[in-house]
């Protein structure tokens, strides 16, 4: 037995190294694939209450691997998370966000906001709000046209950081939405403390909103807790008339999910803010 112990002990740290150099490995391969152009952006209407009433964007990125074909970000935005690797990634989105806009200003569109999903090792980092600041006048965009989506988990890691650079992003106006609302941590506290502007319900409440009463009944809460806190409300993962008429009946005002859009190119985008009728 003793030895079958040592064999299992040694077998798990063989385990470990060999997942420690995953991990390395695939740190390396996203620092890679973004000097390479591998990565490019998608961008998900949010609408107020039909498709040609489009009020902002979410951009999302997508890793298109030279061997692997396409790689979701929910396999490795974890991944890059876990390092600083998420930084240059992080940047890159908002760099290329802010270039998209430019070009659909100049080009002499309504514009819209785009939301850009930050995680918490970014938002708390020294680096972000000079870039943020720097990337805004080099493509002459006003801070309303900016949003940040950022998830419970991180609000709560390090409250005092958060509000700081929340106070200093807001004094660029720009916005700042709470994602996935309702899957994190259960203390509410930050919501009082932290200058937010938007709760967006999780897909996960929305999926059932209208057949499952629990899930109504979440709603229902999150939506009078928003709308008492002067938040505004999206829904996402809306697949259904029936979630949406339902959402709506509750109050919610903005929507998002594959009933209205699915993310969409950037050329989809150009020929569907010049269709928008939203003013
Ligand atoms: P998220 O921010 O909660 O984004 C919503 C996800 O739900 C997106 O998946 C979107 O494509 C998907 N979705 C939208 N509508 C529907 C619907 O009606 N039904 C269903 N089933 N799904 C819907 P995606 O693009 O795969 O992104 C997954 C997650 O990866 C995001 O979740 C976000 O946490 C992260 N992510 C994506 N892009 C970025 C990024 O640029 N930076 C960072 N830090 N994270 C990102
Ligand atoms: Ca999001
Ligand atoms: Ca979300
Ligand atoms: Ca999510």
């Amino acid at each position: 037995a003793k030895q079958n112990g040592r064999d299992n002990a040694q077998m798990f740290a063989e385990e470990m190294a060999c997942a420690v150099t995953r991990q390395f490995a695939y740190e390396q391969e996203i620092g890679q694939g973004l000097k390479q152009g591998q990565f490019y952006l998608v961008y998900q209407p949010k609408v107020f209450q039909s498709p040609d009433q489009i009020t902002g964007l979410e951009a999302l990125i997508r890793w298109q691997h030279p061997e692997r074909g396409l790689i979701p970000p929910g396999d490795f935005i974890p991944v890059a998370e876990e390092s600083s690797v998420i930084i240059p990634v992080s940047e890159w989105v908002i760099d290329q966000a802010l270039k998209q806009l430019a070009q659909w200003q100049q080009a002499g569109l309504d514009i819209v906001p785009v939301a850009i999903n930050l995680s918490g090792r970014h938002l708390i980092s020294d680096a972000l709000l000079p870039y943020v600041a720097e990337k805004l006048k080099h493509y002459q965009i006003a801070g309303e046209l900016l949003e940040f989506e950022i998830t419970e988990g991180v609000l709560l890691q390090d409250i005092h950081r958060c509000i700081e650079v929340m106070t200093a992003l807001k004094a660029m106006n720009i916005r700042i939405s709470v994602d996935d609302f309702g899957t994190g941590y259960s203390s509410l506290s930050y919501l009082k403390r932290l200058p937010l502007d938007i709760l967006k319900i999780d897909q996960s409440f929305v999926e059932e909103c209208d057949t499952y009463s629990e899930d109504y009944k979440i709603c229902e809460t999150i939506i009078h807790l928003a709308t008492n806190l002067d938040l505004v409300t999206v829904a996402e993962g809306v697949e259904t008339a029936g979630q949406a008429d339902t959402l709506t009946s509750l109050g919610c005002q903005l929507f998002q999910g594959y009933h209205f859009y699915k993310p969409v190119s950037p050329d989809k985008v150009e020929s569907l803010l010049q269709q928008n009728k939203l003013d």
